[in-house]
């Protein structure tokens, strides 16, 4: 299997990632965010990369032959887990792999098998601490700058939740409420004291029903819902059709599953903090 999948990669163009320089990790990530957070903490000794690209959804990820091989090269794989990468043990047990695997949300309290714990970046401090552990298990050597790095990491996302508890208090308490495109908001909404009203997309990846959407429009306009909230890669018609009908006078754009490609969104606190300010703004 891997033979084949090896043969696949090599006629796929370019596709594996260039092996980390003698003496220092190659990390592989699941997903962008994970990436941003590995690579603070990785800083100066470890080459990390996204098995997934910008903009994918974890949900509907279909891995590629390339993928095995990448997981297969890797020194250390770093997932999300809580089940959000559902595909990944059968694609590692394809590849036959012996890479060494952590997953950052192991310890913490999934709610209603929902796996965007990351968006709280309390959970993001417990995802730092789980990679760095992994690094140094897997680089010894690297200690020091693994443990300085996500030293530095840690008090930046304290800083983070600081500025986010600042700026939701910002918002009047009977406008908390929010419509998202899927349920990713779950915990940052926990955290932060909003409220999810409701999800555009019930199962990540397949159209709402009839019956989901009328149910949906009835809280909105019950509750005077001031903003929906779509992503970069959402279905525009069925956001508008939504808006439109429960008189939601904004459509907002936030960042969730995947880092974005501007200055302001393609790490993971420039990420937040965006968002952040785009929920203050529709629901202020
Ligand atoms: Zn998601």
């Amino acid at each position: 299997m891997l033979a084949a999948a090896l043969a696949l990669a090599g006629c796929g163009g370019p596709t594996a990632t260039a092996p980390a320089s003698p003496g220092h990790l190659d990390v592989l990530t699941t997903t962008t965010l994970l990436a941003s957070l590995a690579s603070d903490v990785g800083h100066n000794r470890a080459v990390v990369t996204s098995l997934m690209p910008v903009g994918a959804s974890p949900e509907t990820y279909e891995p590629s032959p390339s993928d095995i091989v990448r997981a297969h090269d890797a020194g250390l794989i770093v997932e999300n887990g809580a089940g959000l990468e559902a595909w990944l043990g059968p694609m590692l047990r394809s590849g036959a792999t012996k890479t060494p695997l952590v997953d950052c949300s192991a310890g913490l309290q999934i709610v209603d098998a929902n796996p965007h714990l990351w968006l709280d970046p309390q959970n993001a401090r417990h995802y730092v601490a789980q990679i760095r552990d992994a690094m140094i298990a897997a680089d010894p050597g690297g200690a020091p700058t693994y443990r300085a790095n996500a030293a530095a990491l840690d008090a930046r996302l304290d800083a983070l939740n600081a500025r986010i508890v600042k700026a939701i208090a910002t918002i009047p308490a009977a406008n908390r409420n929010m419509i998202v495109f899927h349920n990713a908001w779950l915990y940052y909404n926990r955290r932060y004291g909003l409220r999810t009203l409701g999800a555009i997309e019930e199962v990540p990846g397949s159209e709402p029903s009839a019956g989901h959407m009328a149910q949906l429009i009835d809280a909105a306009r019950a509750a005077h819902v001031r903003a929906i909230f779509a992503e970069p890669e959402y279905n525009a018609n069925l956001v508008n059709a939504v808006a439109r009908s429960a008189d939601i006078p904004r459509v907002a754009m936030l960042y969730d599953d995947s880092v974005g490609t501007s200055p302001q969104t393609r790490d993971y606190i420039s990420m937040l903090d965006t968002d952040t300010a785009t929920i203050v703004a529709a629901l202020k």
